[in-house]
């Protein structure tokens, strides 16, 4: 841990640019380099293709910054790059639901215009209610949803904290995100779709992290967690759960050349989707993500739901305790080419390995080296095989690629122990 260090280096910095410009470090590689100048190391995954990542590392002293709150965050990041920005302490959107809400919106309200008794099942919500609620989720999203541009490094001071903000990586090219706990991206307005699968659902538009048409993205060492405000606790409106929440990390729209390492993602349901639609217009060839080295705790599906891309996923820990409320792990969705590779799988007694993976329209995937541990034993698990035993059609076992752009591949068995011990914000060494 080197934190100790950082605090005061980035105050000296914010007051004496020029001085600390000096003393900082040149060295190339991650231990001894300040936290915000620190690279993707070469081979990490897919966003060490081509040009790499290196975020704002390049930033001149005079684009260093440090930001308290959200307005110090949108004026960061509209500041001339390379840029770093240094969050200090929790950065809070700062307003609440109330504050967003127009045009005669209430929850009661929305309620008793779209109940399926009232409006029946056929059709998605249109008149003045829904009109005022998108009114107010356009309110929400000017407020709570901040671009992030190209050649920047977002990263936390220790005890970071970014909550009811969704950054919003958006056709930009070299991003860095590391060292934050993101907390409930929580939408005020989630919209009721009646046609959304059999029983209709609760749709929510925010993502703690969404990258769109954007690349060269990496997302390392933050955590993810809904805080006081899970989706397990949220109440059922037409028989359906409220969701408030849309994805953690959400990889989409023509995005490509991402590596997702060393994340913590807890307690929640959407936690990571790469390719958000079947139409093949912007993803096909593109969504190349690696994901490795997260501690997936108690997420409930999307670990994560993959349409077209070749997604290497190793030495992830997952935790899934509860057999009531998890879905799938691995979403195997139309020409997606998942590798999955020397994960570690620890499951309560009830939850099914079969339903480990979850057809979503693909083909096939590649799965070696994986790892079961239920009820404290450790068995070798080939997930595909697990998976055709208990399901048609069946998927086939070749993803037709091989990873190259990874760094050591740990064995199985050391994975819960490692990630356990060194992923999340607060544990960069
Ligand atoms: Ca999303
Ligand atoms: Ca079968």
């Amino acid at each position: 841990m080197r934190t100790n260090a950082l605090i005061p280096a980035v105050l000296a910095l914010a007051a004496a640019a020029t001085a600390l410009a000096t003393a900082a470090p040149a060295s190339a590689g991650s231990r001894g380099t300040e936290l915000g100048r620190q690279t993707l190391p070469a081979g990490d995954g897919w966003a060490s293709a081509g040009t790499g990542t290196t975020g704002g590392a390049a930033a001149p002293a005079g684009n260093v910054h440090v930001v308290t709150d959200r307005a110090g965050l949108v004026a960061a990041l509209a500041s001339p790059g390379p840029r770093i920005v240094y969050v200090k302490g929790a950065v809070d959107a700062g307003r609440t639901c109330a504050d967003f809400a127009t045009g005669g919106y209430t929850l009661a309200g929305y309620l008793a215009a779209y109940d399926p008794a009232v409006w029946g099942r056929d059709a998605e919500p249109s008149g003045p209610l829904e009109d005022a609620r998108a009114a107010s989720a356009a309110a929400q999203t000017a407020y709570m949803k901040l671009k992030v541009p190209s050649d920047t490094t977002i990263a936390g001071l220790p005890g970071a904290v970014v909550r009811h903000i969704n950054l919003h990586v958006d056709k930009a090219d070299n991003v860095i995100i590391r060292n934050i706990r993101f907390e409930d991206a929580a939408d005020c307005f989630p919209q009721w779709d009646p046609t959304d699968g059999d029983e209709g659902n609760w749709n929510s538009l925010y993502d703690s992290i969404s990258v769109t048409g954007s690349t060269h993205v990496w997302v390392d060492h933050n955590s993810f967690t809904d805080a006081g405000n899970q989706d397990s606790a949220q109440p059922l409106y037409f028989g359906r759960p409220y969701q408030v929440h849309d994805g953690q990390v959400d990889i989409t729209s023509g995005s490509d050349f991402a590596t997702v390492s060393w994340n913590e993602f807890a307690d929640h349901d959407k936690t990571m989707l790469i390719g958000s639609t079947n139409n093949p217009a912007t993803d096909v060839g593109k969504l190349s993500v690696t994901v490795h080295h997260n501690h997936f705790s108690n997420t409930l599906q999307r670990l994560p739901r993959v349409r077209f891309g070749k997604v290497h996923v190793y030495n992830n820990y997952y935790e899934i305790p509860d057999a009531s409320t998890f879905v799938y792990a691995l979403g195997v969705g139309v020409r997606s080419q998942i590798v999955a590779q020397n994960n570690y799988f620890r499951l309560s007694r009830a939850v099914d390995p079969a339903g480990l993976l979850y057809d979503w329209g693909g083909t096939a995937l590649t799965a070696t080296g994986n790892l079961l541990r239920v009820a404290g034993k450790e068995t070798p698990i080939d997930l595909v095989a697990t998976y055709n035993a208990a399901h048609d059609p069946d998927f086939g076992p070749d993803a037709g690629w091989t990873p190259t752009l990874h760094t050591g591949i740990d064995p199985a068995s050391s994975v819960r122990r490692e990630v356990s011990r060194h992923a999340g914000a607060g544990e960069i060494s």
